[in-house]
Parts: C-alpha cells; sequence; structure tokens
C-alpha cells in the first residue's frame, strides 16, 4: 500500500492535503508533515482545514502553510485525507476538491469508512503521524526537523505523551528517529503541554466543580451549554484535554464530556479507561466514531436528553463486563 501511495503522490503535481474540522495536533501535525515532504518534492500543495490553524498549534514549524478552504472547487491531481475516519468530518473542505482527484485516505481509526480510492488505514498505529513517520521511512523521505517536529508532536498528543493503549515499542521506535532527526523535546512539550490560556484554566475550574458521578462512581461526566461557554468566552480548542481530569479518578472507568452547540445538538467526547469498555461501539450506535477508548459523536436532541440516553448506554455497558 506505502508503494502505490508514494508512487500516486510522486507522480502528481497539484496536490490538497487535509484532516478533520476541530483538529487536533494529530490532525494538524500529519497535514504539515505531508505538506512540508510534498513541497520537498517540488509538488504544488494546497494544505487545508476547515477551521484552519488553531491560535493554539502555532508552535508547529510550518503551521502558516494551512488555510480555511475557499468556496469555489479547485482541480487537483492528488487529495490526501489524514487522520479522518467519515467524509462528513472534512467539513467544507469537500466542496474545494473538484472532482477528479485521486483521493488517499491513510488514517489509524477504527471505524473509518475507507471513503478513499486508496485506504491505508492501521488501527494499530495510535496516531496518523505514527503512520506517516512508517511511511516516509518506507518511501526514503528525508525527515527535516520541522517534519520531525510535527510527526512527534502528532504522536505525542495522541498517545497521551506516551501513555495510552497502543503504545507500543514501535511507538517509542519512532519518537526515538525523530528526536534524532531534531525535534526539541523540552521546548515543544512546553509548547504543547505547559502553556494553555488562562480563559481554558477557567474552563477546566468549572468543570472540576461542575464534574458528576454516575453509575456507581464509574463513569465522570461534565456538560457545558451555550450560556456557561459564553459567560466563560472559551473557544470551542479549549475543550481538547478538560476530559482526561475527569478519566484520572480512581474507579472511573469512563468519562464523558457534554458540550451544546448552536446547531441544536450535543457534541459528545467519550473516554474509556478499561480496554473492555469500547466507546467507540458506544459513539457508533450516536453516528459517531473513533477509537476504542476515545471516541465521539454529535448527536441531535437537548443536552439533558443525549446525556440521559448517552449514559444509559455506557452504563450498560460497564454493568456487562461486571
Ligand atoms: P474527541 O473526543 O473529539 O477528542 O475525539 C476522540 C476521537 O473520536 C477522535 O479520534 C475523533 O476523530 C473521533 N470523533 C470525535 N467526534 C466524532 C464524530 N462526530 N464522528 C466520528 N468520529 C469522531
Ligand atoms: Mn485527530
Ligand atoms: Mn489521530
Amino acid at each position: 500500500m506505502f508503494d502505490s501511495i508514494a508512487s500516486a503522490l510522486r507522480g502528481a503535481n497539484r496536490i490538497a492535503v487535509a484532516s478533520h474540522l476541530r483538529p487536533d495536533a494529530d490532525a494538524l501535525g500529519s497535514t504539515i508533515a505531508a505538506a512540508l515532504w510534498l513541497k520537498s518534492e517540488g509538488k504544488d500543495v494546497t494544505a487545508w482545514n476547515e477551521d484552519g490553524t488553531l491560535t493554539k498549534f502555532h508552535y508547529l514549524p510550518g503551521h502558516e502553510l494551512v488555510s480555511t478552504p475557499p468556496a469555489t472547487p479547485e482541480k487537483f491531481d492528488v487529495f490526501l485525507i489524514l487522520d479522518t475516519s467519515v467524509k462528513k468530518r472534512l467539513g467544507t473542505v469537500v466542496d474545494a476538491i473538484a472532482p477528479g482527484a485521486l483521493w488517499i485516505n491513510m488514517d489509524h481509526h477504527v471505524s473509518n469508512e475507507l471513503f478513499g480510492e486508496i485506504n491505508h488505514v492501521d488501527p494499530s498505529a495510535p496516531a496518523t503521524g505514527q503512520i506517516l513517520f512508517e511511511f516516509f521511512r518506507h518511501a526514503g523521505v528525508r525527515i527535516t526537523p520541522a517534519i520531525a517536529t510535527n510527526l512527534f508532536a502528532a504522536i505525542s498528543t495522541d498517545t497521551g505523551s506516551f501513555q495510552y493503549q497502543g503504545t507500543n515499542a514501535r511507538t517509542f521506535d519512532a519518537g526515538s528517529a525523530l528526536v534524532s532527526a531534531g525535534v526539541d523535546v523540552a521546548t515543544l512539550s512546553r509548547a504543547m503541554y505547559e502553556s494553555q490560556p488562562k480563559r481554558r484554566f477557567e474552563l477546566l475550574r468549572f468543570a472540576l466543580n461542575r464534574a458528576e458521578f454516575h453509575c456507581e462512581d464509574r463513569i465522570a461526566t461534565f456538560s457545558l451549554t451555550l450560556e456557561d461557554a459564553a459567560r466563560l468566552a472559551v473557544l470551542p480548542e479549549d475543550n481538547e484535554g478538560i476530559i482526561d481530569n475527569l478519566r484520572s479518578v480512581e474507579g472511573v472507568l469512563s468519562a464523558i464530556f457534554f458540550e451544546e452547540l448552536p446547531d441544536g445538538k450535543v457534541r459528545v467526547s467519550a473516554r474509556s479507561k478499561d480496554p473492555a469498555i469500547d466507546v467507540c461501539k458506544v459513539c457508533q450506535i450516536f453516528k459517531g466514531g473513533g477509537h476504542p477508548m476515545a471516541a465521539g459523536a454529535r448527536v441531535h436532541g437537548t443536552l439533558d436528553r443525549v446525556k440521559q440516553d448517552f449514559l444509559k448506554v455506557v452504563c450498560d455497558e460497564i454493568r456487562k463486563r461486571d
């Protein structure tokens, strides 16, 4: 598979690279790493994300390569899609790709819908950055310090700093090679993990005060209404990682974050701490997806309704395990 992807990319002139909306560092780091490589091969590269590069990811070298998609479609030879399990999570990027491009889908979500013409989906990889690293190694790509930094950020964040399920010797092998290629681990880690805006800290303070425990204290939840979000003046991107504080409690097997959205939907973000509780399966019931231990969905309904429905399914899963 890597060979056919490498030859499709090397044989193309105009290439678009994109990843999922509300991007994380795996989505953006992978997008930027791919764009940097393709540029170095002399390609005409366009990198898009529906949300552009959020300010909090400006530590990624080359972030200025990523822009928001235009309103009218553009022609490409290849459309490379990274870290995106379903087409709809590309958001408005899809409308900017004129028909005729070859869609290459590289991802690590077990729930990937294989919507590309070439699909390389490896759920055993803890990050798309890991897949890209292995692809680069296979294709003989020279990993510059900037590419290495983007891939390291992708892997570090998706593995919770090399901690989560799926982190194995292969992950540290990639980490080691990337550090050898020029990653400044301390500087990058400070930017990733110790530079949150005060605004986000206030959200965390609020979340910890409002945390609830359900299902004999085995589920921890936090809900954010539109009103709370407006009062705290938080940005959507501030939510990332808040849930990890709920999951950290001993005895909690699943943490769930419910966020009221302006379109009448609720964004559910779910985490598991026990491989027997597969939150991806639960999210798929609600038309979402993700990974067995970290998944999400956007569900129609009020915050309370969605919360009750979702909690019931997760609690049933936990009781099945008992
Ligand atoms: P999050 O909770 O937003 O950090 O997402 C956790 C994982 O679930 C990520 O790998 C996402 O790509 C995936 N995910 C989140 N929301 C959705 C959704 N609405 N549909 C499909 N996958 C999702
Ligand atoms: Mn992602
Ligand atoms: Mn990922």
